[in-house]
């Protein structure tokens, strides 16, 4: 068994590394136990989006630097597949005291590359933690079931056996939750894992690996590999990758399930969104405009739950319209190390395409009645910015309704009836959020049993499941079947055997070419 490492004081966090301020820091992969540069000698550019300075080069893997990440898990999932269930718990809960000693370090990471406010990260990191802790009880999930004497003196039991070498594959706007819906789990199962994060916010997901092994994670059993598509796809086309949990948006992610299930791999490829909330006329108001800016704006709507739609259901638009506008009068736009309410956009073409939908809707006649291109933010000018931006009067053919902005905007629908509201979420090509602000019980009932999306909130915003059930959407948001963590996570990293099994004692015996039937 392994000896569980005592937590290492908050002192010796520094030693993981600086984060990035100036220079760009050189940013490699994390192979077989330690941090290499790679041969392909591709690089990318990591910025700071609230300063809009180049702080990193990342290192972008090409289809050796992969093979060598895959054939170091190979190595290693040989013999963790053979550690106890005690064994890997104990590298589960010390993993889980590291991270928890060290989450504010975490969430400055994220915020320094992805641009979200400290808080929003420090939740992030929280959400984490939650799957972290669900992967600590991962010997109860794995279970099986026994059935004595299903024949005479002959008996049956399942067990879920570990698949072998699995690859994730994550969005930049989770850089340290993503990678934590499904590494712990993969890992708790008994797998190896070669994580690619995003090439825009690699830096955490290199911590999280060196922390894992601190933890006491053999060496391979975990590697990170850096890099954008090319090593995507070599993650797909290798033959010692089993199994693929990919989060993204939808034209990536229907390539991920395509490409790997052709392989023949077990792909779970969840995508992007578009998250109606929708307003009955007997709603409390005030908590359904709360509501909606929280979870339009928060994390600069670069959320894949983020609200996106507000489906106004007659005759409370104008009412609402107001008190969302009210709200958002104080909301504050700045550097997320500055306490202030959201964060700037990851990247100058990502903050330049959601602008560009902005000017689209108002081309397009909706009502722009808080324009977020106006904003002063509170950090440097050369930060990738825009303030929250409300729509009323959008209507379901304009591109700010039928395309995923992924940025801090917010479009009205206003429909007159319930039925009307339904009948707009479920036409939407995307499933995986829904939310109802209601006091009637029965419309709530009615909604989450109509409702053609994979979570539902029911005067919640952003109903993301916790760890122990499954997070994942419905249609254009998720590719296969199996959710993200919770019982989904356990059986997606694992495969069913069943043994039939009879010990023979010296009254059986004799040749029956028969059928084995009950008896
Ligand atoms: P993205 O699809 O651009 O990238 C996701 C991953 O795929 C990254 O690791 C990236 O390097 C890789 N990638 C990018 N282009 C590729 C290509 N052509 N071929 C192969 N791999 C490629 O997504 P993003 O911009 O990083 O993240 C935002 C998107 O993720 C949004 O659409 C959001 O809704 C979605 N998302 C969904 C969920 C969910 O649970 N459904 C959660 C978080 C984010």
């Amino acid at each position: 068994q392994a000896a569980a490492p005592a937590v290492a004081e908050a002192s010796a966090v520094a030693a993981a590394g600086p984060v990035a301020a100036g220079d760009a820091t050189r940013i490699g992969h994390f192979v077989d136990g330690k941090r290499i540069d790679g041969t392909s000698g591709r690089h990318g550019d990591v910025f700071d989006p609230a300063t809009g300075r180049r702080t990193g080069r990342v290192a972008l893997a090409d289809a050796a630097d992969v093979a060598g990440a895959v054939e170091a898990a190979e190595r290693a999932a040989r013999s963790w597949r053979d550690a106890s269930l005690a064994r890997r718990t104990a590298v589960l809960f010390a993993f889980r005291e590291l991270v928890h000693a060290r989450r504010d370090r975490l969430a400055e990471v994220i915020t320094a590359e992805h641009g979200k406010v400290f808080a929003d990260a420090a939740g992030e990191v929280q959400r984490g933690l939650e799957v972290i802790e669900y992967a600590c009880g991962v010997a109860s999930a794995l279970r099986g079931s026994f059935s004595e004497n299903v024949s005479t003196e002959v008996d049956s039991y399942s067990l879920r056996q570990p698949l072998g070498v699995v690859a994730v594959i994550s969005p930049f706007n989770f850089p340290v939750m993503v990678p934590l819906w499904f590494v712990p789990v993969a890992v708790a199962c008994g797998n190896a894992v070669v994580l690619k994060p995003s090439e825009k916010d690699p830096s955490a997901a290199l911590l999280l690996a060196e922390w894992f092994a601190e933890a006491g994670l053999p060496d391979g059993v975990l590697n990170v590999v850096n890099g954008d598509a090319e090593a995507v796809d070599a993650l797909l086309d290798h033959p010692g990758v089993r199994a693929v949990s990919f989060v993204g948006s939808t034209p990536v992610a229907r390539h991920v399930h395509r490409r790997g299930t052709l392989a023949g791999k077990r792909v779970q490829a969840l995508g992007g969104a578009k998250n109606h909330l929708v307003v009955l006329p007997d709603a409390d108001l005030d908590l359904a405009a709360d509501a909606a800016v929280n979870a339009g704006f928060g994390s600069a709507g670069e959320r894949c739950m983020a609200i996106s739609a507000l489906v106004a259901v007659a005759p409370i638009a104008d009412a609402l319209v107001a008190k969302i506008v009210d709200r958002m009068a104080g909301l504050r736009t700045g550097d997320g190390r500055r306490g202030g309410d959201l964060g700037p956009l990851v990247t100058a073409a990502h903050a330049e395409r959601v602008r560009s939908y902005v000017a689209a809707g108002v081309a397009a006649g909706a009502v722009p009645v808080v324009d977020g291109r106006d904003v002063v933010p509170d950090g440097e000018p050369g930060g990738f910015w825009l303030g929250p931006t409300l729509f009323d009067h959008v209507t379901p053919d304009m591109s700010i309704y039928t395309d995923e902005i992924f940025g801090p905007v917010l479009g009205v629908v206003r429909v007159d009836s319930y039925d009307e509201a339904v009948a707009l979420v479920n036409a939407n090509p995307y499933g995986n959020g829904a939310a109802i602000f209601t006091n009637d019980g029965g419309a709530a009932r009615r909604f989450q049993h109509e409702v053609e999306v994979g979570m539902v909130g029911i005067n919640v915003p952003i109903p993301v499941p916790m760890a122990y059930y499954s997070f994942g959407g419905w249609k254009a948001s998720l590719f296969g079947d199996l959710h993200a963590h919770g019982e989904d996570g356990v059986r997606f990293f694992t495969r069913g055997k069943v043994v039939t099994s009879r010990w023979l004692d010296p009254r059986h015996g004799g040749v029956n070419l028969g059928f084995p039937t009950q008896t």
